[in-house]
């Protein structure tokens, strides 16, 4: 009898060993510690593992940019550029990290890239942005993340100004959960995506700055195409300090282009 608890005890900690080094949560990060970021351990891992945000002190594509630093190259033909979005009935996110809101599973829209359909997954905000002019910060910064069937990304970056409100942004702060973790879903909320872009613009062919960079949060991964709308929307000074007691100062730093150049159509 005692043989077989002690058996079974010593299986359940094998079990337990290999589901936490299977699905060990990737290690913590801030944004205080922003330097730090490639150099964060996971201690699970072996080795070529160890170091899961190696990416983001190493690599040569970073995002966010400078946009001013850039040569901005206007000869090349560009893919034409169209979104559609319209309306969903999507989850609202606190990850910890950002206020995020994830598209329904029935979701249809996407980003159109020439002739492509990336799917819209996910947007979230910056505080201030991550994106600058110049050097010159917006108040915000929203990210569309487009995630095709291969796994490649390309984000539509929108800076937000103080101005008008925005009802669409009202609704976003309203449904999203105060605690880091939470969501809220299937709230049956109608969101009209189409009302975060900048007014006045033709959605069927976008103006937009672009070049490859990377996710701007650990793992900074990068193969990321950016397109940088170069009109900005507006929320209130209400809704922006609204948005800040979510979370306030989480932007990326710029990163060196490293010979990157920035095409505008
Ligand atoms: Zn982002």
């Amino acid at each position: 009898m005692k043989t077989k608890v002690l058996a079974v005890g010593l299986v359940s900690m094998i079990f337990a060993g290999y589901v936490t080094v299977a699905v060990s949560a990737p290690p913590h990060w801030s944004y205080e510690e922003e330097s730090e970021w490639g150099a964060i351990e996971d201690a699970t891992q072996p080795i070529p593992l160890r170091y899961p945000y190696a990416e983001c002190g190493i690599g040569k594509h970073q995002s966010p940019v400078d946009l001013a630093d850039a040569k901005i190259i206007k000869s090349k033909p560009l893919s034409k550029l169209a979104v559609q979005y319209g309306v969903d009935t999507p989850s609202f996110i606190n990850t910890g990290h950002a206020i995020q809101v994830n598209t329904s599973k029935n979701f249809t829209g996407g980003l159109k890239v020439g002739k492509e359909l990336l799917p819209l997954i996910q947007l979230h905000f910056h505080e201030p942005s991550e994106h600058v002019f110049g050097g010159k910060k917006f108040p915000a910064e929203l990210h569309f993340v487009h995630i095709n069937q291969d796994g490649r990304i390309a984000v539509l970056a929108v800076t937000i100004n103080t101005g008008k409100e925005n009802t669409a942004f009202q609704t976003i702060l309203d449904n999203m959960p105060y605690g880091s973790g939470e969501e809220n879903a299937a709230t049956g909320v109608k969101l009209r995506l189409e009302k975060l872009l900048p007014p006045n613009i033709n959605t069927r062919n976008l103006k937009y700055f672009t070049l490859a960079g990377s996710l701007t949060t650990p793992p900074c991964s990068e193969g990321v195409q950016w397109y940088i709308l170069p009109k900005s929307i507006t929320i209130s000074e209400a809704q922006l300090e609204q948005l800040k007691t979510f979370y306030s100062d989480n932007a990326r730093s710029t990163q060196n282009l490293n010979e990157r150049s920035i095409l505008a159509n």
